[in-house]
Order: structure tokens, then sequence, then C-alpha cells
């Protein structure tokens, strides 16, 4: 398993160095490793295949890349973690491509492949890449870095993809933890049924961190290029109290406050931890594309892995509290340390069946997930 770290974003010529935060998912593959327990953004990736090949096959020019001076066709996996996951996602992503290849009677036998796999510089790289797919047919680089920065060269890539990963904050805004602000987020973890300052605190951070995303994507990806992001989102008009992570995140924070009651940790540790995730909506990701202005959106959708669930597992709750377990254990670890931390994600566990059925009662299932393809213009 990997400690929370901090990763120093490369210097940039036009920008000064900065301190990120870094919460990488549970490395190795062991009981509680991202690689056993990513049972929900493997549904997720399935749910977005079909959707991936369609958007690839009508509305990716390949033509636009024939005179392009490299040979090869490059695509990049932002915050991969350490696979299965990604390996399935760049598979269906070079179907499609090769798929297209053939249909414009190019040959794609000509065109070499080279992907990226791109992830904080503390993810578990080394069992990513002793997992690779054997029978692989592209070249493969792991590419340490926040994709909050620039990561490759300019007008570098031809296909970007980022399966549940940009709705990861670069840091938690830092009016959450002022006890003067009116953002001060006190006995919460996260912003379903904070008040409206801390949902805004937040959003604007959201809007930053998205912002800096496109920019960086607008220089590194060729015009023509395309890129995939698939999150999770809030559908119009519904509370976040009622999407799949608000609903998780609370039944955390509701453990956590039973701990400080029962005086196994303090209120004041409550108070100052912020998960630094958020769920945005259709409406808010279009308006970001816009003010970039770098990008056309040739297809938003809205779906949901929820409905693909099979519920014949009835215990879902406990797949889900491991699920949170490998992507959440790092940061709650580097705010509780290991001790209480270990102690509230097995009390998750024990509880899951009360998850299960909260989920069940007060969980909207349709448009929870956001299929978002881009084209760079
Ligand atoms: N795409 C994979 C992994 C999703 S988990 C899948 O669908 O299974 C989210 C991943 O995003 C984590 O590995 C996390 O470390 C990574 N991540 C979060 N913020 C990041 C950032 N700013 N830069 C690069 N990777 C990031």
């Amino acid at each position: 398993m990997i400690a929370a770290e901090r990763e120093m974003e490369p210097k940039m010529s036009n920008k000064a160095t900065t301190v990120l935060e870094a919460h990488p998912m549970n490395g190795g593959d062991g009981t509680y490793s991202y690689t056993k327990n990513s049972y929900y953004q493997r549904e997720a990736a399935n749910v977005a295949q079909t959707l991936i090949g369609d958007v690839i096959a009508m509305k990716l020019d390949i033509n636009e890349f024939a005179s392009s001076s490299t040979n090869a066709f490059c695509i990049a996996d932002l915050g991969c973690s350490v696979g299965p996951n990604t390996f399935v996602s760049v598979e269906n992503i070079l179907e499609a491509i090769k798929h297209k290849y053939r249909s414009e009677c190019m040959s794609s036998q000509t065109r070499e492949f080279q992907v990226f796999f791109n992830d904080h510089a503390g993810n578990d790289f080394n069992t990513l890449f002793a997992k690779f797919p054997p029978t692989r047919n592209y070249f493969a680089a792991g590419v340490p870095g926040s994709f909050h920065g620039r990561l490759f060269p300019k007008s570098s890539l031809h296909v970007v993809h980022s399966s549940y990963a940009t709705h990861w904050l670069s840091k938690v805004p830092e009016e959450l933890t002022d006890k003067n602000s009116p953002a001060w987020n006190k006995g919460k973890i996260h912003y379903t049924t904070a008040p409206e300052e801390v949902v805004n605190a937040y959003a604007a951070q959201f809007t930053k961190d998205m912002a800096a995303f496109l920019e960086a994507r607008a220089q590194e990806l060729v015009v023509g290029g395309m890129m995939i992001l698939i999150l999770p989102a809030v559908p119009t008009g519904i509370p976040h109290s009622r999407v799949p992570n608000g609903v998780m995140f609370d039944f955390m924070g509701s453990i956590l406050i039973d701990m400080a009651k029962e005086g196994v940790i303090s209120e004041a540790e409550v108070d100052s931890f912020n998960l630094p995730v958020y769920t945005t909506s259709p409406k808010e990701m279009g308006e970001l594309v816009e003010r970039n202005g770098r990008f056309h959106i040739e297809q938003m959708e809205s779906t949901s892995p929820w409905l693909e669930i099979k519920h014949s597992n009835s215990d879902y709750g406990k797949t889900l509290s491991m699920s949170l377990r490998a992507g959440m254990e790092g940061v709650l670890r580097s705010h509780f340390g290991s001790e209480i931390t270990n102690q509230l994600f097995n009390r998750l566990c024990d509880q899951s069946g009360q998850l299960t059925r909260q989920l069940q009662e007060s969980c909207c299932r349709e448009g929870t997930q956001l299929f978002v393809a881009l084209k760079r213009i």
C-alpha cells in the first residue's frame, strides 16, 4: 500500500513550481488493492464502451492526422491507476481506431500505436507494468505527474481518455477548514447537505482544476484530436445527497461522527477533514468546455453504471465498501493515521448491509455518470 504523498509538478517555462496533493489508489494486488477492488469503475467503463466505439467511428477524422510528421498514433489514459480497467479501456479505444482505419479503406498496419499511462508519481506503476497484457500490440510508457498541468509536448497526442479520475480535486479548498469562513465545513467530510458556501467552495475548486486540465490538453492534443472523459455526475435538479457518491460519502462521514462521539477521534479531526472529490453536472461541464474555447463538444451524454450493476450479488454494499477503501484509504490515512482509517473501513464493511439499503432507498440511479467526447479545434 502506498502512503499519501506530495508530488512536485514539473517546472514549466511559464509556471511556478507548486506542491500538489496526491493520493493514489491502493497499490499491489492484495485484499485491499485497487486491482482487486475496482468493480464499480469497471462497470462505469463498460457502460462507456459502446459510446467510445461509436464516437470514434463517427467523429474522429483520421485523415486529419495523415500528414502528421510522426508515424505513431499517440493515445494517453490519464489517471490510469494500477489496472486492470485501464487496459480494457485502451484495448477498446484501439479497436475502435483500427476499425475506423479499415472503414476508410486505410491500413492501420503502417501506423504504430503508442499508449501513455499517466497517474500521480506515487501510483504503483510497478504493478501496472507487471500486468500489461502480454498480447498488447502497442508501445507503452508510464507518465508520472498531475494531469492538472502539462504532461506531454505540444500537439503530440491524438486521443486522450480519462475515466473516473477528473472528479479528484488538486486540493481541498482552504476555506473549508477556516473556522472564520462561512464555508467552514463543521461536522462533515463532504458537501452533501452542507451549507451553500461549502458547495460553492468545492465548485470553485473544480472550475479552477478543470480549466487547468482543459488548457493543458488543448496544448497537447493535435488539432482534430479527441478527448473522452467519463466522470461521475449529478443529474440536473437532483440533490447531491441522492447520487451514489453523495450517499456513500455521507455514510462514511456518519461513521466518523460516531467515532468522534465515542471519543475514538476528536470532533476537530472530523471538522478539519474534507474529501477532495467533486461531482459535476452536464450543464457545468458544458460551460467549462465553452469557456476554454479550444474544444468542440461532439457528444455529452448522461448514462449510469448503476443500471448495469447486477443486484444478484445482494451485498453490493460490501463490494462498494471495498472499492471505497481501495480508492480513499490513502487520503484518509494521511489525515487520521493508519489505525483510525483501518477502524473506519472495518466499520464500513460491518455496516455494508445498511449502506446497501440506503443506496437502494435513496439513490437516484439514472444520469449519474457523464460521457463527454471533445474534439480539439
Ligand atoms: N481510470 C482508472 C482509475 C480510476 S481511479 C479506472 O477507471 O479504473 C482515479 C485515478 O486518478 C487514481 O489512480 C488517481 O491517483 C488518479 N488521479 C487523481 N488525480 C490525478 C491527477 N491530478 N493527475 C493524475 N492522476 C490523478
